[in-house]
């Protein structure tokens, strides 16, 4: 058997690959290209592409595909097979520079919001070196950018991409200002752990609720659910172990480097986390892993549910987004510093990334929004909506010191004066931990907490990364014309501090009490729901701030925006449109089935024996009979609703009616059906019940 380092990475053309396969001149010159970023030349391209084909047939592959991530939220592909007629009646594997640089699949059924006319059908996607390529299914996986012909971004690699090169432009900006002269590059890194539930294929296939949206859409509460926090990091099951050991062995093929697994708090859910790496890397991995996870899952019997909150009233499942930002030449940037020196610029990015959570709450608050997450932010254990920052009570310390010109309380006691040789060394302390914040910095990175767990990690960091960069540029701009650099550091590090400081909030981000402070007295915004706060992605202070950094066009965010409240209005419809056909087609019946068989046993029994009690019987009849009527009547209700619906035309505006009356109507249909459920025999119930679910896979 072979050990994981001899097979890791073994369905990847990665560096080794390219290495041993290259001749040296076209491997150099394919490095620049992926470090510096480099024009590649079509003599390069050709060379390349022709040793990918020979290492992806000699490993068993027959097609390739440009794979990209179309704004639909998954990953798409198109195969083509390598294979070209020969004269002789057989087929040669052949494989061009240009085809993979370049792809031209239609782009006619990928949402564009608007951008692509409809007599311009085509798109191109080209071809991301810096991403390597895959095997996946007999198929060479080529990581690419998707455009429409204009240019425009169709995907959400390109502006991810973008975004990391307007960081580094501006980083390397103020590490210019602290003497580093020799940094190439900064590059941000990312750590998403991805949480999931596994229920069986068994049960999952008798819910039509599960199997067209991811979630439940009825289900009583469960006699026991969570409260007993006996599952996180419980014992994991042979079933799940077992999963998890053939989902390892999976990413590990892949090259992805799959590293922690434990259960979760909630009964039936996990979490994967990979070690981090570079942004674009980190967020191809992640959709691959979100892939395999639940083809692993259909090979053991199971289901993997990614969706944020697959069950009412248990936690949901987030993915936490732990980034920080590093120099190529090894030096993390939100790392506390050995020296005084190192540690004012420490204090610096960590002030440009306070800057730019304040300033743009708004944006990270939209880059997670989604119709799903708008159930997970702000119950059972996840982060509300308002975006606030922990620090810790060390850091916080010391940015108290400089606010207010007095000596650090920590070991030196000295005046904070940056720059000046007195910055005293500090820690990073590792023990203060907050699992409430929605954006927490944990020792030398931020953990940003809100994201559901089937986003895409690339729309939050695409904001996180530019947000920064603005903090970034505003203090080169200043530092770079400073007379007296360090007073100039100092003062703005103070002024960042004073005008900031309202988002930092170290106390408990779950309690009701907290959300009142952040709105009422310091002024946080507080979006609840994906229509509430998607229109702000067009204020002008929002897209002034994106397309200066190169990040989108306006074209590009209008139609983001369009995409955005159009995938959230399908998504609810469909929902809605499930509960009304599962209300009208199995639940309904199944009750009135139980009601006739209670009404002819009272009568049976009221036969057999003359004036016996039939107290319970009657009771349930009656009880049932009511709340039947009351489905009917809430299932018509949520039709009505979802026809009137489509006389609105603006997507806005479709959206608004959705969160008042759709979801609040599907709310009442579902209390009235959970209710039934708790009084209808578990044999006449159409579906397997919460308990059934949550506690199946042994
Ligand atoms: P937790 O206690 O929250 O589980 P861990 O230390 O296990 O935190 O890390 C969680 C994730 O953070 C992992 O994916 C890890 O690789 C990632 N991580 C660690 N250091 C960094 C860093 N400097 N930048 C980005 N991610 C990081
Ligand atoms: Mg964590």
């Amino acid at each position: 058997m072979k050990t994981v380092p001899e097979y890791f990475g073994s369905l990847v053309f990665d560096d080794r690959v390219m290495k041993s396969t290259l001749p040296a001149d076209i491997y150099a010159s394919l490095r620049k290209t992926i470090d510096e970023g480099a024009k590649l030349d079509i003599r390069v391209a050709n060379a390349v592409a022709d040793a990918m084909k020979d290492w992806a047939v000699a490993n068993g592959a027959t097609h390739y595909t440009h794979w990209f991530q179309p704004l639909t939220g998954i990953t798409a592909e198109k195969h083509d097979s390598f294979i070209s007629p020969s004269p002789d009646g057989g087929v040669i594997m052949e494989f061009s520079g240009k085809e993979l640089i370049k792809g031209e699949p239609d782009a006619s059924s990928f949402p564009s919001g608007g951008i692509r006319a409809t007599f311009e059908a085509r798109g191109y996607t080209a071809w991301d070196p810096t991403s390597y390529a895959f095997i996946k299914d007999k198929s060479l996986c080529i990581p690419t950018a998707f455009c429409s012909y204009s240019g425009e971004a169709l995907d959400k690699k390109t502006p991810l991409l973008r975004s990391m090169e307007a960081l580094n432009r501006q980083a390397l900006r103020i590490l210019k200002l602290f003497g580093n002269t020799d940094v190439k590059c900064v590059r941000t890194s990312v750590g998403p752990e991805q949480e999931y539930f596994l229920v069986t294929k068994e049960m999952y296939d008798k819910r039509p609720d599960l199997r067209f949206t991811g979630r439940t859409l009825f289900g009583a509460k469960p006699p026991k659910g969570q409260e007993m926090d006996d599952h996180y990091f419980g014992v994991i099951k042979p079933r799940v172990a077992a999963y998890m050991a053939e989902l390892n062995d999976e990413l590990w093929k892949l090259g992805i480097l799959a590293k922690t697994e434990h259960n979760e708090v909630a009964p039936a859910q996990h979490e994967m986390a990979p070690i981090y790496s570079t942004t674009n890397i980190a967020t191809d991995h992640n959709q691959l892993t979100m892939e395999i996870m639940q083809k692993v899952a259909a090979k053991h019997g199971l289901v993997c549910l990614l969706h944020e909150k697959p069950f009412a009233g248990v936690n949901g499942s987030g993915k936490h987004n732990n980034w920080s930002m590093a120099t190529d030449t090894g030096v993390n940037l939100l790392s506390p510093g050995e020296t005084p020196y190192e540690n004012a610029q420490f204090l610096l990015f960590l002030c440009a990334v306070i800057k730019a959570v304040d300033d743009y709450q708004d944006l990270l608050r939209i880059s997670v929004a989604t119709a799903g997450n708008d159930h997970r932010l702000g119950a059972n254990e996840a982060p509300p909506a308002v975006v606030s920052m922990f620090l810790g009570d060390e850091l916080n310390a010391v940015l108290d010191a400089i606010e207010n010109d007095t000596p650090y309380a920590g070991a030196e006691k000295k005046q904070m004066k940056l720059g000046v040789n007195v910055l005293p060394k500090f820690n990073r302390d590792t023990t203060d931990r907050n699992r409430t914040s929605p954006f927490a910095f944990t020792g030398n990175k931020f953990e940003f907490r809100m994201l559901g767990s089937s986003n895409s990690i690339s729309c939050a960091n695409i904001m996180l990364n530019t947000a920064v960069a603005e903090s970034l540029k505003i203090y080169a701009d200043r530092l770079e014309q400073a007379e007296d650099f360090e007073s100039a550091l100092h003062a703005m590090i103070q002024k960042t501090i004073k005008d900031h400081k309202k988002i930092i909030f170290n106390g408990n981000g779950y309690d009701d009490a907290w959300i009142k402070e952040a709105t009422e007295e310091r002024g946080l915004l507080n979006y609840r729901t994906t229509p509430d706060c998607i229109p702000h992605l067009l204020d002008k202070k929002n897209t002034d701030m994106l397309i200066s950094h190169g990040v989108f066009s306006m074209t590009e965010l209008r139609s983001r925006y369009e995409i955005t409240l159009e995938n959230y209005c399908k998504t609810v419809v469909i929902e809605a449109n499930t509960m009304v056909d599962m209300a009208k087609t199995e639940i309904s019946p199944a009750i009135a089935a139980y009601v006739a068989d209670m009404a002819k046993a009272i009568k049976t029994k009221k036969a057999a024996c003359e004036g016996v009690a039939c107290g319970y019987e009657t009771g349930i009849v009656k009880t049932l009979s009511i709340l039947n009527d009351s489905i009917a009547m809430k299932a018509d209700e949520l039709a009505d609703a979802l026809v009137a619906l489509q006389d609105i035309a603006d997507i806005a505006e479709q959206g608004y009616a959705i969160r008042d009356t759709i979801l609040v109507k599907m709310g009442e249909l579902r209390a009235f059906v959970d209710k039934a459920e708790t009084l209808t025999a578990k044999d006449y119930w159409p579906y397997p019940s919460y308990a059934d679910l949550l506690f199946g896979v042994k």
